[in-house]
């Protein structure tokens, strides 16, 4: 079958298999070569792709809930859409929850996501009490922050290249309502928006939109978007998606032009200051949802997210060198997302460090990737590193550089055999 991630670039031929129970899997590990699991297919880049690979969708059971402590245990393959579909009319929601809800379970820890909240909640692994993991052999092991430490620190975060994570035990948080009490702020530049992330540390949720293509003292203009949890309203479950994308755009849609016209239409459609709107929590955290396949939207070609992250200190340098480059370039990008992030916890990949990380869109086109290379020198030079879940191109030694503890994963993957069974390309490009 032909498969990719959600960029849609690379596609590669590959051959899969599901499973539905522990033994089945471990039947399939005992003889087969070596692959990774795939999930939904989320991550932008190459993580999820092998010749080989072994689809956890069907693993999709919700096993437990303990409504006196709001923990789940439930198997890999249950999505974070089910989980909400399940618990929000009961009054739960997830603590931490990427910008889609289109993930599994075991991509979450995998990937070990963060989401508008980093600076308060952490990463996802931050409410992951355990989770069984299953070893080449087809041997399973329970991973905690007491149990197997060294596992669960490598996982968390560590791509799939560790074993398949089966079932797992997360705290949801209690919520009042399904709704978000919101406010909206426009920022001048990159400053103005950076000094307001700082001043409203204490709101749970943050995140900006930023027009990349802005120059001079509008560079870094901005929409700020901040949110806490309502205290009343209903605990409707969210609605269906209503669009979808039914086939690839033609590549010369997006260009320069249209991504400078849509961001200034964008920025100047916002008000100045909403203060304290209700919204749905479903539009709050995944807008995008609400279309299906917007990954046709980038043409043919595909197209990759480009993910940093600069810590603090380094931030506002750092940001400025970049998106003067991206202007100077003319390569704009619709989907430009700007995150305060919080301390980095001690898993050996999560990509968080305290600081700002940037997300931008980039259709595939031939001059892309040189370019890149030159972002990625910039974002090294300021202390940051790429998030590997939005990676299809970085360089090994980028990689290596940006993640210092992949020699504790090296280690650990040499010492149980876990090299011979579970690759993705990302991990053979990277030399993991
Ligand atoms: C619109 C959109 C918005 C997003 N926003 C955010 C965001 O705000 N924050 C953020 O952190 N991420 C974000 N992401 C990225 C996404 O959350 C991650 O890539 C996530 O890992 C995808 O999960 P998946 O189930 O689709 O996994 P896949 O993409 O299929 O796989 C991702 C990785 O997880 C591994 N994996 C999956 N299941 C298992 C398992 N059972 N055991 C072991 N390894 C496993 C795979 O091998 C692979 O390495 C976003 C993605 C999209 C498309």
């Amino acid at each position: 079958m032909k498969l990719s991630g959600w960029g849609r670039y690379p596609w590669i031929e590959a051959a899969g298999v599901s499973f539905e129970t522990p033994e089945e899997l471990a039947g399939y590990l005992k003889t087969s070569a070596a692959g990774i699991v795939h999930g939904l297919g989320r991550s932008y880049g190459d993580s999820a792709l092998n010749e080989h690979v072994i689809f956890s969708r069907r693993f999709n059971k919700i096993i437990h809930f303990d409504d006196a402590t709001g923990v789940v245990t439930a198997e890999s393959g249950v999505t974070l859409a089910e989980i909400i579909a399940t618990f929000l009319p009961r009054g739960w929601f997830l603590k931490v929850t990427p910008g889609t809800k289109f993930i599994t379970l075991g991509g979450a820890i995998a990937s070990d996501v963060h989401g508008k909240n980093h600076h308060q909640a952490g990463c996802f692994s931050e409410c992951v009490l355990y989770f069984d993991l299953m070893l080449p052999g087809g041997n399973v092991v329970r991973c905690s922050r007491d149990q197997n430490r060294d596992l669960f620190l490598a996982t968390c975060g560590g791509m799939g290249l560790t074993g398949v994570v089966l079932a797992a035990a997360f705290r949801l948080q209690p919520v009042k309502s399904a709704y978000i009490r919101e406010t909206v702020i426009r920022c001048r530049n990159l400053h103005e928006v950076i000094d307001l992330f700082e001043e409203n540390k204490s709101i749970d949720y943050s995140v900006a939109w930023i027009d990349c293509l802005a120059r001079g003292d509008k560079m870094g203009r901005s929409v700020l978007m901040l949110g806490e949890h309502a205290k009343t309203g209903r605990k409707t479950p969210p609605p269906r998606p209503s669009l979808s994308i039914p086939m690839n755009l033609p590549g010369f849609c997006l260009n320069q032009y249209s991504v400078s016209w849509f961001n200034h239409f964008y920025y100047h459609r916002q008000p100045e200051f909403v203060s304290g709107r209700l919204v749905h929590l479903d539009p709050f955290f995944y807008p995008l949802d609400k279309i299906n396949q917007w990954n046709r939207m980038y043409g043919r070609h595909g197209f990759t997210q480009y993910q940093f992250v600069l810590p603090k200190a380094a931030g506002r340098d750092g940001l400025r060198a970049i998106l003067s480059r991206i202007s100077a370039a003319g390569l704009g990008s619709f989907l430009a997302v700007l995150k305060l992030l919080g301390p980095k916890n001690e898993n050996l990949l999560s990509f968080p460090l305290e600081g700002y990380t940037l997300a931008l869109d980039f259709k595939i086109q031939p001059r892309l990737f040189p370019f890149l290379d030159k972002l990625d020198r910039i974002v090294l030079d300021h202390g940051g590193r790429l998030y590997l879940a939005k990676d299809v191109r970085m360089s090994e030694q980028t990689f290596k550089q940006g993640y210092p503890k992949w020699t504790e994963l090296h280690r650990l993957r040499r010492s149980l055999n876990l090299i011979t069974k579970f690759n993705s390309l990302q991990s053979k490009r990277l030399g993991v």
